[in-house]
């Protein structure tokens, strides 16, 4: 990626120098002769480095960086303010407490601005690095790393978020639980890298099955579970149909493991009306619905497995 930076000063002969003293770190240099061309060059380019002048026309160089540190793009950028004050204590303190990076006063050492904008982009990349990976952590903390779906963690926070969207909306939640059947003989007779192999194949298959809008995780175990909203008890039955029959229907067998069969699963769901749980005042709960989705799940696994049996939540 080419390495911008946005150079802001009303003398053309300083922009001059700095870009000489500074042409083997950037590849591009934007310039600006005011504060205000210089918030607009920095909103068209998103430059990654600024250098700006104080004393400028217009707008200082003060002004414009209280601007560029109150925008969204702007928190992090690494900015060096130039100042030919005489005053130089007093700027600086201005300078660093209005967000400035870095404060040099004019007329400045070349060496000494090159050393400190290569402080300034280590610190930056550091920055970047770390970002990245708090990214990836929170990816992970929401993520079961067998299947690669989502986890309870990320379940329970997404479905509170729809509940409570739900509630003013007044729309029916259902809450779908999934279990394979006989999962321990699976484990049993294949070992346990089979089950694994099964799990993985069935997050694959529930992730095809599964529509927009529709919330789903793994649960733990050999259990899975999936949200839906804004649904009736019908239109549950035949979301829960799609779950099961593409397992069913689906072969497991594999080169590695060859005698793997069918599979099955049994499901539970509860159906609440938000409408009827709000108007007693009394919304419903995740865990309320878990609980007897959970119920149904037992009737589903005692009348014989493969089927699903739906129970609707009353509050
Ligand atoms: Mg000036």
């Amino acid at each position: 990626m080419k390495e911008q930076i946005l150079l802001v000063d009303d003398s053309k002969s300083e922009r001059t120098s700095i870009k000489n003293a500074l042409g083997e770190l950037f590849d591009d240099f934007i310039e600006a002769e005011d504060g205000l061309s210089a918030i607009k060059a920095f909103i068209d380019k998103k430059p990654g480095f600024i250098i700006t002048d104080v004393e400028m026309p217009s707008m200082s160089g003060y002004r414009f960086l209280e601007t560029v540190r109150q925008m969204e793009d702007g928190h992090d950028v690494p900015v060096i303010l130039l100042s030919a004050t005489k005053d130089s204590l007093k700027g600086k303190l201005t300078g660093f407490n209005l967000g400035a990076s870095d404060f040099l006063i004019k007329p400045f050492n070349k060496e000494e601005l090159v050393a400190r904008v290569k402080s300034l982009l280590r610190i930056r990349a550091l920055m970047t690095e770390l970002k990245q990976k708090n990214i990836l952590l929170e990816k992970l903390a929401i993520t079961d790393d067998l299947t690669g779906l989502n986890n309870r963690r990320y379940f329970f926070e997404a479905v509170r978020e729809q509940l409570a969207l739900g509630v003013r909306h007044n729309f029916d939640v259902a809450c779908m639980l999934l279990d394979i059947d006989y999962f321990k003989a699976v484990n049993d007779t294949h070992g346990h890298l089979a089950g694994d192999a099964v799990l993985k194949t069935l997050g694959t298959l529930l992730t095809t099955a599964k529509r927009e809008g529709e919330i789903l995780a793994r649960f733990g175990g050999e259990e899975f579970i999936i949200c839906l909203f804004n649904t009736d008890p019908d239109s549950s039955i035949k979301a829960a149909e799609r779950f099961r029959s593409i397992i069913e229907e689906y072969d497991f067998s594999s080169e590695q493991f060859p005698k793997l069969d069918r599979i099955t699963v049994s499901i539970g769901i509860s159906v609440c009306s938000q409408q009827v749980a709000s108007s007693k005042d009394n919304p419903v709960t995740i865990d309320e619905l878990l609980k007897t989705a959970d119920t149904a799940l037992y009737r589903s696994k005692s009348g014989g497995r493969n089927r699903i049996t739906l129970l609707e939540h009353t509050v």
